[in-house]
């Protein structure tokens, strides 16, 4: 089971999307696939159509030690897709958290719960809320590796330089083992000067980190989640589904180059 945290403390650049829409393109070719939720704004369970009924326990239980992970994950409409749901409870955890003990290792030790393991997912996505908060540093401690959107705009990279920073901390600290998964181009305009400069700028800086599927502006990937499905589903041979499941290509494929190097 492999960890993997999408964060960028930039909101707006495609954590959710790429959570909700990388999960669905790995299920797609038989990976199971657990989403947690960590954003108090719930998109990702939105997108996936989980109800509030169905959020009668969520994240927040988890974190605070009050539920087992088990029981507290939602099968979704996707088949191999489940979510640990979130709910705006969960923004007012941070100041509760902040005097409970080794509080940036709650969802690690979650994590690392017995019941998990036997339900053999082969990857969990977490969905960062946008910010460096106690939250995304949970995220950050218990993950095995960063996923990072990166949106094709102007000042994209200056944000990740501070994002590069705190996963240094990290790993200096908590997580010695933590690596950078890699950076994903996301509302690529191909036809958009600033896009493609910002795309050169990142390959430049970055180099191999900078996934070659970049994942272009697409109406159906944000029309998708006010359907409450993954755009896989909803329009399956959209562009954005189409370069989603590209994208979850070159994931598995870097993973299984990686596993023989190791
Ligand atoms: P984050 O989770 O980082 O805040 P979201 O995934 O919620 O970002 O995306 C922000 C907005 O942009 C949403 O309305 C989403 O539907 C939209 N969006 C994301 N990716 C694309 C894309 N490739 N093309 C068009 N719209 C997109
Ligand atoms: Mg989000």
């Amino acid at each position: 089971m492999k960890i993997v945290a999408i964060a960028n403390q930039k909101g707006g650049v495609a954590k959710t999307t790429t959570a909700i829409n990388l999960a669905a393109s790995l299920a797609e070719v038989g990976r199971r696939v657990l989403v947690m939720d960590m954003d108090p704004q719930g998109n990702a369970s939105t997108g996936f159509g989980i109800s509030p009924e169905q959020r009668t326990q969520t994240i927040y239980d988890l974190l605070l030690g009050d539920a087992d992970v088990t029981s507290v994950i939602v099968a979704t409409q996707t088949e191999g897709v489940s979510i640990v749901p979130s709910t705006t409870e969960l923004s007012s955890s941070d100041v509760q958290l902040y005097n409970v003990n080794k509080r940036s290792y709650l969802l690690k030790d979650a994590l690392a719960s017995k019941g998990l393991a036997e339900k053999a997912f082969d990857f969990v996505l977490i969905d960062c809320p946008p910010s460096l908060n106690l939250l995304t540093v949970n995220a950050l401690v218990a993950a095995d590796s960063v996923l990072i959107p990166l949106q094709s705009e102007f000042f994209a990279l200056e944000g990740l330089s501070q994002l590069m920073l705190t996963i240094r901390e990290i790993r200096q600290t908590a997580n010695p083992a933590l690596r950078v998964e890699g950076v994903l181009l996301t509302m690529h305009d191909q036809r958009n000067n600033l896009s493609q400069q910002v795309e050169r700028d990142a390959r430049e800086t970055l180099g191999e980190l900078v996934y070659q599927t970049v994942i272009p502006r697409n109406v159906r990937l944000s029309e998708a989640p006010s359907f409450a499905v993954p755009a896989l589903t909803y329009d399956p041979l959209s562009k954005g589904a189409m370069a989603y499941r590209a994208f979850a290509a070159e994931f598995l494929k870097n993973n299984s180059n990686r596993n023989r190097e190791a």
